[in-house]
């Protein structure tokens, strides 16, 4: 049964893959912008900022050497500013301590800044061919649908799910596998409203099998209550106003300043917030030291700009 199950996601993935860009390289540096980029921003912004990322700093050594601040100002749009320092700092580790090679072990890529088991896993496997199994969002889901089923509306385990995801990897074709199942959950088994007609996996499905025993009309499978319980997106948590979102506004009032220019203290709280007032100092001053720690600004006399 696994083998017919492996070959029909593969013939799917074969018929309908997206033509991405970084699908088309085994280059482990263009392979780590592009998981990076994709950690926490969709496909089509990643598209053009990939490309303009890669024409900017064509090599891991021409990252590194970079002035951050460059890199910060590339990454605009993408959002998680983070993201861009530490990849930088991956860049550097890898050029000081790796001869300028991407390594393709899993060990070796977790003890790089910024890099995740999921981003590990990815480099290793996209970049290097690794039968490697990992978690994103669209592989959680789809491994979960596919071998636990739609009832469990308690948590199941990473731990879980990374063992079903691994028994399911085809030997010698972790690439395909770990592309095709990504793809599958970003076009058919999508977290609302699963298209599971057109399926591949349809026949081995335990939420599909659960959802016909429950005497679904499959016209109404896709929006089946056993489906839907599983496919609920968690609340979005408010994001104008947060945290994340000030330290967004304080990014870009930096990029937008001539190179090398400082913004005085003040004058960045009233580009953040019209209602900037004395008592918003304290706060302001907590977010902006907590970015100089990130590494994205550098406090100095004159006020805050982004790093050289
Ligand atoms: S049959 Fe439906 S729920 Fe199961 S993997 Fe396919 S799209 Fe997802």
């Amino acid at each position: 049964m696994i083998e017919s199950l492996r070959a029909g996601l593969l013939q799917w993935f074969a018929n309908h893959a997206r033509d991405l860009p970084w699908r088309r390289t085994r280059d482990p540096y263009a392979i780590m912008v592009a998981e990076v980029m994709l950690q926490q921003t969709q496909v089509d912004r990643v598209i053009p900022k990939y490309q303009a990322f890669l024409a900017t700093f064509p090599t891991i050594e021409a990252l590194a050497a970079a002035p951050t601040a460059d890199v910060i100002r590339l990454w605009a749009g993408l959002g998680y500013n983070r993201r861009a320092v530490n990849l930088q700092r991956a860049a550097q580790v890898i050029v000081a301590q790796h001869g300028g090679k991407v390594p393709d072990s899993v060990a070796a890529l977790r003890t790089l800044p910024g890099i995740g088991p999921y981003t590990a896993g990815a480099i290793a496997c996209f970049a290097f061919e690794r039968d490697v199994a990992f978690l994103d969002t669209n592989i959680r889901r789809v491994v979960r649908r596919l071998c636990v089923g739609p009832d469990h509306l308690a948590a199941v385990a990473d731990s879980v799910l990374l063992a079903h995801a691994e028994a399911l990897i085809p030997p010698g074709q972790g690439w395909a596998w770990n592309q095709a199942i990504m793809e599958l959950g970003a076009l058919v088994c999508t977290a609302v409203s699963p298209t599971c007609w057109r399926c591949p996996l349809r026949q081995y499905c335990r939420a599909y099998a659960a959802a016909v025993a429950a005497d679904t009309a499959l016209a109404e499978m896709m929006t089946t209550p056993a489906l839907k319980r599983v496919a609920e997106p968690r609340p979005a948590e408010p994001f104008v106003g947060s945290r994340r979102w000030y330290r967004g506004r304080i990014i870009a009032a930096l990029r937008a300043l001539p190179a090398g220019t400082a913004l005085p203290l003040f004058e960045l709280g009233r580009q953040v917030r019209p209602d900037f007032a004395a008592d918003h100092e304290q706060w302001l001053l907590q977010l902006v030291h907590d970015l100089a720690r990130d590494g994205l600004l550098v406090i100095t006399e004159q006020g805050v700009r982004l790093p050289a």
